[in-house]
């Protein structure tokens, strides 16, 4: 296994470069595909041919309709209609598509100064910035709050935008086992070094940084328990909740609703709008001093364009949507129903005798392959059978711990999901991927 000296695996630009690379170039049929239409709880996927072993293709012209399980559309904003896409449509009639302009310059959209406020009261926390990437998000905003004399405390399997953030900000990195509380106290108590008081630390700062719902895995923080190490300790944390905000929690506030913590708790709240609010770009939450920091320091924020305004728009009109302050319940109903959906999705493949991954609760649901050459043929076989679904392998995954993943949307109805695990059940018996005897994985 290729390991970096700071303990994680070589960046690839994506799996599927390194298995272009590395394994064979065949693949690219099937995933990477054109796509032809609005990513909502269906997706029209445009067939392509290649000619050279997948160096250059050509399109057939034949689009494939299919039910969606491959979008991180968890609460069904993507889907263009309704007051959302309504009000989003207003803003670029109003003020067009780019700002083309950062936003200390002139790129300051009147969506965004509100859109801060919002999430700030979103999330709980005293001030929030947002940022026109969540890739950008994290990346960039990491080296403004972190410096040389830090020492990191990272979960092995965090995104790739925290690991950039983390080695340009020329942190000390220390990785410790998924969501193993043993592995990180034994990772504390290493940076503390013999006991001695905070004051007399080698390490300007301790931060820990994790996830709320790991998006490879399934599994969610367990946050409580790393509350308690970081209170111990004296740490900080840093909480990355792209795939749990509006996903998860009774009210859509992501991990720390649905364990019932306490937002200020947590230093750096971190969270994207491309998943649960059907749009783009991230924001950092937590106290003023730290969100003035950031706009003072942040290159995202001085030196990136500013987030659109139709963009913002989708943001403010989906968030308020869930909050309940466009006076409707539909967010509730939304989060209610995606819950229910994830449930029984998780619960009938692991009936079918899959080796399904992760927490009963998170809306990603991935499906052990094991195989890296199993990959592809599941999720080209998945298309034929009307289902979009994604493959995962190395480098997101160890290399023979392969999987598919199904991301469950509120969108999606019973019979879909019917359909998908007809269709799943059906593959799964043709390349004995179904076998409950295998033992399971600790979570
Ligand atoms: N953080 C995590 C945990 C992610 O999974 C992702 C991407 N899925 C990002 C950050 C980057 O966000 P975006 O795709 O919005 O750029």
């Amino acid at each position: 296994k290729e390991q970096n000296r700071d303990g994680y695996v070589p960046l690839y630009a994506s799996f599927e470069s390194f298995y272009t690379r590395h394994v064979y170039r065949r693949v690219r049929d099937c995933w990477n595909m054109p796509v032809g239409s609005v990513p909502g709880k269906y997706i029209t996927l445009l067939e392509r041919e290649s000619k050279d072993y997948g160096w250059t293709f050509q399109m057939t012209g034949k689009k494939v309709h299919c039910i969606n399980l491959g979008s991180y559309n968890y609460l069904g904003f993507a889907e263009n209609h309704g007051t959302c896409a309504e009000a989003a449509i207003k803003a670029v009639r109003e003020e067009g598509v780019g700002t083309c302009s950062a936003r200390r310059e002139l790129g300051n959209a009147h969506h965004l100064d509100e859109l801060d406020q919002l999430v700030a009261r979103f999330v709980g926390s005293e001030d929030a910035i947002t940022c026109a990437m969540g890739f950008a998000t994290n990346s960039m905003n990491i080296p403004a709050i972190l410096n040389k004399g830090c020492l990191v405390l990272s979960d092995e399997k965090n995104h790739a935008s925290i690991i950039l953030g983390l080695r340009l900000s020329r942190a000390t990195i220390r990785v410790f086992k998924h969501n193993n509380m043993r592995s990180l106290e034994k990772r504390l108590r290493e940076g503390i070094v013999n006991g001695q008081p905070r004051t007399h630390l080698p390490w300007e700062k301790i931060f820990i940084v994790v996830e709320g719902v790991y998006s490879m895995e399934g599994s969610v923080v367990r946050l409580p328990e790393i509350l308690a190490l970081k209170r111990k300790y004296g740490a900080y944390l840093y909480l990355d909740e792209a795939h749990s905000i509006g996903a998860m929690g009774p009210n859509g506030r992501g991990v720390v609703d649905y364990w019932g913590c306490n937002p200020r708790d947590v230093d750096v709240l971190m969270g994207t709008f491309t998943k649960s609010f059907g749009s783009a770009g991230g924001y950092i939450a937590g106290s003023k001093k730290l969100i003035a920091l950031l706009r003072r320091g942040s290159h995202a924020h001085a030196y990136g364009t500013a987030m659109s305004p139709p963009v913002a728009q989708q943001i403010l009109s989906s968030m308020k949507m869930i909050m309940g302050e466009d006076g409707t319940d539909e967010g509730v109903k939304k989060i209610r129903q995606l819950a229910r959906n994830s449930r029984y999705f998780r619960q009938k493949l692991k009936q079918a005798g899959f080796i399904v991954y992760g927490n009963d609760d998170s809306p990603v649901i991935p499906v052990a392959l094991y195989m890296p050459t199993k990959i592809a043929y599941v999720v080209r076989e998945m298309i034929k059978r009307g289902v979009a679904t994604v493959g995962v392998g190395f480098p997101a995954t160890p290399l023979v711990e392969g999987r598919t993943r199904f991301c469950i949307s509120a969108s999606h109805t019973k019979e879909m999901l019917d359909h998908a695990l007809g269709a799943m059940c059906e593959i799964g018996q043709q390349i004995t991927i179904r076998c409950s005897r295998l033992p399971r994985r600790k979570e």
